[in-house]
This record gives C-alpha cells, sequence and structure tokens, in this order.
C-alpha cells in the first residue's frame, strides 16, 4: 500500500485508461475522486474499485462536472477535499477526439477539441495547485498522447491541443523543479478503450471496413503491433508517482 493517506483526483475516471489509473491507485491505498460528466459510469467503476480492494468503505467519490467549466470544477475539488482532504495527487485525463483533416476542422470543433483537451488540464491543474503545491509529494500526472510528440493525418485539432497539453505539464514542472511538486505526462499510442471504438466505428461507417478490422489496423500503427491495454498506462503512471522524476512525457505505445 504504497500510497495509504494520499488523495488522487482522476477526471474521466468512469471508463477506459481513467478508470484503469483509478484502479491501481486504489489497490495502493489511495482515497480516490472521480470526476466526469456521466455520474452512472463513475458510479460502476467506484464498485469496481471497491470490489477489487475488498472493502465497501467510502475509499471512492464520485462527483459530476465537464473539465470545460472551470467553476464545475472548483466546486467538484471543494466537494472532494471535503470527502478525502487535500488532493495530493491529480490525474487529468479526460480528453475526446474527432477525426478530420486539416482542411475540414471547423472553428467549431478546433474550439471543442481545444476546450476538452487543453483548457480543461489548465483548469484541473490550476483549481487543485494550492493543495498539490502544499503536498508533502505533490502529483501531477497528465494523459497525454503520441499525438502531443508527433503529426497523426486527421488529427489537427485533437492533436494540436494534445500537444499544447504537454506543453503545460512541462511548464507547470519548469515553474515547480526543486520542488515537492512533480508534473509529467504519459503519452499512450492506439489505446482499447471508448475513444477508439468509436474512432472505429465512424471510419467504419465511412469505409465499410468492419470496426474489428479496423482497431486491428489501429494496433498495427503502435511499434507493439497492437492495441495498448489500459492497464500498462496505469502502471507507468504508478511509476511516476512513486518516483521523483519530472517534466517527463513517457511513451507506451
Ligand atoms: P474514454 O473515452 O474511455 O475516456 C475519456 C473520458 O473522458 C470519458 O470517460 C469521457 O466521458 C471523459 N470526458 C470527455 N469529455 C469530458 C469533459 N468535458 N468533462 C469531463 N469528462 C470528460 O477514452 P480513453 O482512451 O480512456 O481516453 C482517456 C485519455 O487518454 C484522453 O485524454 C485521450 O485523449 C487519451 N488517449 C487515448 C488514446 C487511445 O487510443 N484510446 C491514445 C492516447 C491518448
Amino acid at each position: 500500500m504504497r500510497l495509504e493517506g494520499q488523495h488522487a483526483v482522476v477526471t474521466g475516471g468512469g471508463t477506459g485508461i481513467g478508470a484503469a489509473i483509478a484502479e491501481a491507485l486504489a489497490n495502493e491505498g489511495a482515497m480516490i475522486t472521480l470526476v466526469g460528466r456521466r455520474l452512472e459510469k463513475l458510479e460502476e467503476t467506484a464498485h469496481r474499485l471497491r470490489a477489487s480492494r475488498g472493502t465497501n468503505d467510502e475509499i471512492v467519490t464520485c462527483l459530476a462536472a465537464d473539465v470545460t467549466e472551470r467553476d464545475q470544477i472548483d466546486a467538484a475539488f471543494a466537494t472532494a477535499r471535503a470527502a478525502h482532504g487535500p488532493i495530493s495527487i491529480l490525474i487529468p485525463n479526460a480528453g475526446a477526439a474527432t477525426s478530420a483533416t486539416f482542411a475540414k476542422t471547423s472553428l467549431e470543433t478546433w474550439r471543442q477539441m481545444l476546450a476538452v483537451n487543453l483548457d480543461g488540464v489548465f483548469h484541473c491543474c490550476q483549481s487543485a495547485l494550492p493543495d498539490l503545491v502544499a503536498a508533502e509529494r505533490g502529483r501531477i500526472v497528465a494523459v497525454a498522447s503520441t499525438a502531443s510528440l508527433r503529426g497523426f493525418p486527421y488529427s489537427a485539432a485533437y492533436g494540436t491541443a494534445k500537444h499544447a497539453a504537454l506543453g503545460l505539464i512541462r511548464m507547470i514542472a519548469a515553474d515547480h523543479a526543486g520542488t515537492s511538486l512533480t508534473a509529467n505526462a504519459v503519452c499512450p499510442g492506439y489505446t482499447d478503450t471508448d475513444l477508439v471504438d468509436t474512432a472505429a466505428a465512424r471510419v467504419s461507417s465511412m469505409t465499410g471496413v468492419s470496426s474489428d478490422n479496423l482497431k486491428t489496423q489501429f494496433g498495427g500503427f503502435n511499434p507493439s503491433g497492437r492495441l495498448i491495454e489500459p492497464a500498462e498506462i496505469a502502471a507507468v503512471v504508478l511509476e511516476l508517482i512513486l518516483s521523483d522524476r519530472n517534466g517527463e512525457a513517457v511513451v507506451i505505445e
């Protein structure tokens, strides 16, 4: 139980990578706050975390909030603090992707992608910052992407937002270098979650190729030749939390 006494907030924690990270941290003894828009998804994950930890205790709190709305995040984090004490670990994970080339990216899509994938990280990091700075070992581990590091087709808005989100994490890391707060990011390649299911369904409806076939193709774009499992990412996040590394972007593909 290496995270006993810690309070971790995971955004987008009801599904996919966020849910896997929350489970890994709960299994190390952390109290967890799951933040997302769909309370029922968060509750499903909370149920699983309690079962995995073998307890009915109130180790998990679920709070409905949209990461693009600063007032909702401030209110949710205040409730989280009241439930489990100051936030010592923040996982800005919530994100969404659309598929369009630059030529076909509308201003509306551009703004939406920046709002969720970049502003969301800004709001959460700033809202939790006083707690994280005061913590004995404050930790931010953002879920960025390989699209934070290089170009991908059909990813103009998403990839730009993810580049900027990683940039923000590096700036936070630099601002706090030599202090007890570290800020790092993980950069997953194609990972087996709802996000990839939705992308496969979208491409399938345009091309007639089956979603399963497309998911295999997406996995083939990773150097490992397969889709990454959310638990593999959670293991790297845990490693970063337990270390004193700062300003790093760890690629998992
Ligand atoms: P997912 O769709 O299962 O998870 C995203 C979560 O974020 C969902 O629970 C969703 O409800 C939540 N969310 C979206 N918009 C939100 C908002 N405005 N406010 C609050 N919550 C919101 O997919 P995932 O793959 O687990 O995605 C998690 C993170 O991983 C995202 O940041 C994504 O960009 C990143 N990522 C995913 C992949 C992949 O291939 N799946 C690869 C690299 C990075």
